[in-house]
């Protein structure tokens, strides 16, 4: 008997190329998209070793965790690094990036995250890139956290390097991911001695040996399995339509805020402005006196499948987040995270409406 998992047919080329050009069409991109055989965090690094180097002056924008990182790879790749961190409760602002230039003219690389799922922000990129653009900067964008959730359009933002991963609002594979990349962004890696060159981590060698080769043979064997759960993923989302599939996003942040507003007992939304929260996922900050890591475990006691978690590292203590992506952003989903949150509260002794809760979720949806 033949194996569904096991027992596949190699997967050629066309197919692969033909994935590559259904990626392409989700971001509205003309640019080169490369499916790269790992999760984002490789196409993530990989870019910036390709593009940056001793002569870089990088403005590394730090709204949440992976900022972070980014700061460390562009060091390591011998740039020098500005770091413009922000607080975790808001978004960077165009006029910040515009300020960084004016202090900083030789910035000529610009690193940012687009919607950040660990801290439940996302950032004005179409203005920011207006900036860049003007500016002539390499604009570096990890959209991982809001492809699927709000728009991600690399080519009207002036994007260079755009990464995205289909395991959060896109509902698909972590194993996989995807870069498009401009044409300028292929030059500087191009002219850097220091790109990574055969290397796995290399975007240069799927340029010379996939893309310039007019996509007829591949650089080593494909992650056949996580290929097939992505050209999947794609078609649900065609078959959803891709602005259905990011209105249900909206949709589950707007009644996850207004839902945590109502419930009360001292839990507010982490993002203070509405227009700063990422459609991906919604932080909150817990009541004082309540460990949040603590609250989300009595949750998850109750219900385990329910995508809630603890905010990382730091911020355990006082941020909850409700992961409400891909399957997930529906108001089923949002209501039971509102009944758990709710309950565990309760139990503390803290006093909730949850009726009240709920209608307000059920009105924010719309
Ligand atoms: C989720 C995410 C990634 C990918 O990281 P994983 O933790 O492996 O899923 C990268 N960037 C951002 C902004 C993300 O939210």
């Amino acid at each position: 008997m033949t194996h569904p998992f096991l027992d596949l047919t190699p997967l050629s080329a066309a197919r692969f190329a033909s994935i590559e050009d259904r990626v392409a069409r989700l971001l509205s991109t003309e640019q080169d998209v490369v499916i790269m055989q790992g999760e984002a965090l490789l196409p993530l690094e990989g870019a910036i070793r390709a593009t940056a180097g001793p002569g870089t002056t990088a403005l590394n924008v730090i709204t949440g965790p992976y900022g972070q990182t980014f700061g460390d790879w562009l060091r390591d790749c011998g740039a020098t690094v500005i770091d413009l961190a922000v607080p975790f409760h808001t978004a960077v602002t165009a006029e910040q990036i515009r300020e960084a230039f004016a202090e900083h003219p030789e910035i000529d690389f610009v690193s940012l995250v687009h919607a950040e799922a660990a801290t439940g922000n996302t950032n004005p990129v179409a203005e920011i890139g207006e900036v860049v653009k003007e500016r002539g900067a390499l604009f570096y964008l990890d959209a991982v956290a809001s492809v699927g959730a709000e728009p991600v359009l690399p080519d009207a933002w002036g994007v260079d390097l755009c990464v995205i991963g289909a395991q959060k609002a896109m509902g698909g594979p972590a194993g996989v991911s995807a870069v498009s990349v401009s044409e300028r962004a292929w030059a500087r890696m191009a002219a850097n001695p220091k790109a990574p060159r055969r290397s796995y981590l290399s975007l240069l060698d799927w340029k010379e040996r996939w893309v310039d080769g007019g996509r007829k043979a591949l650089l080593h064997a494909p992650a056949q399995l996580e290929m097939l759960a992505l050209e999947a993923c794609v078609a649900r989302i065609e078959a959803e339509g891709l602005d259905r599939l990011m209105a249900r996003h909206a949709s589950a942040a707007a009644a996850t805020r207004a839902g945590a507003a109502a419930l009360g007992g001292g839990l507010e939304p982490y993002v203070y402005e509405a227009k700063e929260a990422a459609p991906v996922a919604t932080t909150l900050r817990s009541p004082s006196g309540v460990v949040a890591s603590e609250l989300v475990a009595r949750a998850l006691a109750a219900d385990p499948a329910l995508p809630l978690a603890a905010g990382g590292g730091a911020l355990a203590k006082e941020m909850i987040r409700v992961n409400h992506y891909g399957p997930d952003a529906t108001p089923g989903t949002v209501r039971t995270c509102l009944t758990a949150l709710g309950t565990a509260l309760a139990e503390k002794g803290l006093d909730v409406d949850l009726t009240g809760a709920l209608r307000a979720a059920e009105t924010a949806w719309r």
